[in-house]
Parts: structure tokens; C-alpha cells; sequence
């Protein structure tokens, strides 16, 4: 009687929000400090002082219209050439306002950006796993097959595995850097070598490879700053937001960039209007649009992150858990003492600690522990951490 698909995806909930729902009604019933929940990325640094200031200022600026009215498919123009300007200042590439779309977030930049590459079902999206498990929803929403390809031990590129699994069928490939639910960012080498072997893939193909980069964490990074993907290949397309840059997730704004370099750039872009156009999108949320505008060059503090990272880093690896020390973002990827991540993390929860096991970011045996809560949470919750290796050992 329904659509069965849609069904299905809403019955079957994402485990990270069924974990942070959980987490919520057991606070209800033994007290918020019992609990140590660190299930889901929401920012816990405030936005800086200028995102509050620039909207106070528009406030008393501008009259409702311009601030809560609709606004151009696109987003306002004034917005978008604030935004191609601040991407030609920052990382010298020749960004135009005329390919800057706003959106709702990252997530509805990489719906669009999906629905308006995939020309024919199936054609194929590859992404390294682990992976930030909406991208399967959103692939197979616009027709194409999501295709994890292995990384190496410490969650980086292999040029390898992508290039193995780049096939006629292959739309682009997807990278997620600072990574969500590793930590890694990529290196300079590391994307000049993958441009380098899709330059060899595209050699007789009528299109070319496209990348797509998700990068809502990119100025959240505790070594140097990745690399404008731009810059090193050519058909590339940004999906951004400042849910976790200036801890906006809740307001709901980001923007695609595409690439004026990118092959047929101009029409990638209309169909991307038109893929948001049919999902309803209408356009970005008017008065977070000129917000955002104005504080560009912001970001949240990341002395907390990189202090609450030093932290439960340091401490897990003390008392004998396996991860790799995150480069950026705000999540730790543990290895789970047991092969399965799903039983390790029950008997987390036995110790109040709720954690995200790893199967549907598309590998197994790992948990992913979001760290951007208050520093007391991480201090009180060790005792439990080392409570829950203890009966491993026993
Ligand atoms: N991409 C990754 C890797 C994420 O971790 C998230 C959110 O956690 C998103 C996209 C969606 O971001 P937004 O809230 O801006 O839609």
C-alpha cells in the first residue's frame, strides 16, 4: 500500500540514533551523570562568538522578508559569491559563484550531488570503508550502488583497492576527510596519487571519474589542514557544512561547490537545481544563508576536541584498547576486544557506556566513540572503560 522502501528505511532506524535514544531514556531513569553517551556527532562547542553577533546584527539589519523569506533555488547570490570568494581566498582555485549551490546541510549537498550524477541505475558510487553509513541511503535513493573498497591500517587510502574496483560503471568516488568514523585526513601525497590514477582511469572514457568530497569536518583537524580537493583534480565536486565547523547542526546549512574545472561543470550544476528541486529542497534556510556569509572564516574552538582526543586516546590505550589516534573530527575508532562490535558494545552498556558498533559503516569489529561531549563525561566514564576491559581479561 506504501512505498516499500521508504517503509523499510523508516522501521529500520539508524543504529547510531537508536543508541542515542536509548541513551536518552535510560537518563531518564538513573540520572544524566550515570550515563556516558557517546553515540552521536552533535557539536558540544558552542558556535564562535561571531555566528551569535552576525545574527543579532541582521536581526536589527534587516527587515523579516530578507531574513525569513524564500530565497533563489541556489541560494542568494550575494551568498554565493561570499562563498566562491572565501574558496578562491582560502585555497586558490578559481571558484564561481555561478556553481555554488546552498543546501540543507551536507547531507542534502551529497543527495542532490548523487541524484543529479547518476544518469542510469546502478551505476556506482566507490567509497572507502569505514564510511558515514547515510551515504548507502543516499546513493540508493538517486538509483546508484554504493561500493566499499578496503583502506589501509591506519584507515588511509589504498590506491589499490579504488583502483581495482573502478569499473565503466563507476559515477565517482566518494572521500569523507577529516573522516567520520576514523579520524583520518588525508594526506597531499595521498590525493595527488589518487588524482593521478583517475587521470589514468578516465584515459578513454567518454566521462570521467568524478570525486565527490564530503567535508563538514575539514576545519576540524589536529595536524595540517587537508588539501583543497580542487586543486589537485579537476572533476570534483564539495559537498559543505557548517553543522560541525561553526556547531550549527540543527540549522541546517551547507553548500555544494562544483568544480568550474569539472567536465560539462554548468549542466552538473542545473542538474543538481533540478535534483533539488525534485526532492522539495526549495532552497537553504534564508536568515542561516546570510549568517553563514558573514563568518566564513570561522570556526568552533577545537582546543576542547583536541584536549577531550588527548584524553580518551591516551587513557583507552593504557588500559589496552586498540585504535589509531584521530587526525580530526571528533569520533575515536576502537577495535572491539571480541570480534563482534554488536556484543562488545551490550556489555558496554552494561557499564552505562553507550557506544556505536561499526557494521554499518561498512566494516566489522570496530566502535566508533563520538568525543565531543564535556570533558567530565569523558573523566567520570573511565573507570567503566577500564571496568569493561577488565572482563575480557577475567
Ligand atoms: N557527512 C558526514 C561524514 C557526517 O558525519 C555528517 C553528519 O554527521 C554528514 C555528512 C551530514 O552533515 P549535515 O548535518 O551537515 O547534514
Amino acid at each position: 500500500m506504501f512505498n516499500r522502501d521508504m517503509q523499510k528505511l523508516g522501521e529500520t532506524r539508524s543504529v547510531i540514533r537508536e543508541i542515542f535514544e536509548y541513551g536518552n531514556r535510560r537518563k531518564a531513569e538513573i540520572g544524566e551523570e550515570n550515563v556516558f553517551d557517546f553515540s552521536i556527532g552533535n557539536p558540544s562547542a558552542p558556535p564562535p562568538a561571531a555566528v551569535t553577533e552576525e545574527l543579532l546584527r541582521l536581526l536589527g539589519a534587516l527587515p523579516p522578508e530578507k531574513l525569513h523569506g524564500y530565497s533563489s533555488a541556489a541560494g542568494l547570490p550575494e551568498v554565493r559569491a561570499a562563498v566562491a570568494s572565501f574558496l578562491r581566498g582560502q585555497y586558490g582555485v578559481p571558484m564561481s559563484e555561478d556553481l555554488v549551490y546552498m543546501t540543507y546541510g551536507a547531507a542534502s549537498a551529497l543527495s542532490a550531488t548523487f541524484s543529479a550524477l547518476i544518469a542510469e541505475e546502478g551505476e556506482e558510487i566507490v567509497v572507502p570503508a569505514p564510511f558515514f553509513p547515510e551515504y548507502a541511503v543516499f546513493v540508493r535513493q538517486a538509483g546508484g550502488k554504493l561500493v566499499p573498497v578496503p583502506t589501509d591500517a591506519a584507515f588511509h587510502l589504498d590506491l589499490g583497492a579504488i583502483g581495482g574496483a573502478i569499473t565503466p560503471k563507476t559515477k565517482a568516488v566518494l572521500l569523507n576527510s577529516p573522516n567520520n568514523p576514523t579520524g583520518a585526513v588525508y594526506t597531499a601525497q595521498e590525493l595527488s596519487a589518487l588524482a593521478d590514477l583517475l587521470q589514468t582511469c578516465n584515459r578513454g572514457r567518454e566521462t570521467p571519474v568524478f570525486l565527490i568530497c564530503d567535508e563538514p569536518y575539514r576545519k576540524l583537524c589536529y595536524v595540517e589542514p587537508p588539501v583543497y580537493p580542487m586543486a589537485v583534480y579537476p572533476h570534483t565536486v564539495v559537498c559543505d557544512s557548517f553543522s560541525k565547523s561553526l556547531s550549527l547542526a540543527g540549522e541546517r546549512i551547507g553548500y555544494i561547490a562544483v568544480s568550474p574545472q569539472c567536465a560539462g561543470a554548468e549542466t552538473l550544476f542545473s542538474a543538481i537545481v533540478g535534483a533539488g528541486r525534485a526532492l522539495g529542497y526549495v532552497c537553504a534556510p534564508t536568515l542561516f544563508q546570510r549568517a553563514v556569509a558573514g563568518c566564513l572564516g570561522a570556526s568552533c574552538d577545537l582546543a576542547a576536541y583536541r584536549e577531550n582526543r588527548d584524553l580518551l586516546y591516551g587513557a583507552l590505550c593504557g588500559m589496552g584498547y586498540e585504535c589509531v589516534k584521530p587526525e580530526g573530527a571528533f569520533y575515536l575508532f576502537v577495535k572491539s576486544p571480541e570480534p563482534d562490535a554488536a556484543a562488545f558494545c551490550a556489555r558496554a552498556r552494561e557499564h552505562e557506556l553507550l557506544l556505536v558498533p561499526s557494521d554499518s559503516f561498512g566494516i566489522g569489529g570496530y566502535v566508533r566513540i563520538s568525543y565531543c561531549v564535556a570533558r567530565d563525561v569523558i573523566e567520570r566514564s573511565l573507570p567503566a572503560f577500564a571496568a569493561l576491559m577488565q572482563t575480557y581479561r577475567t
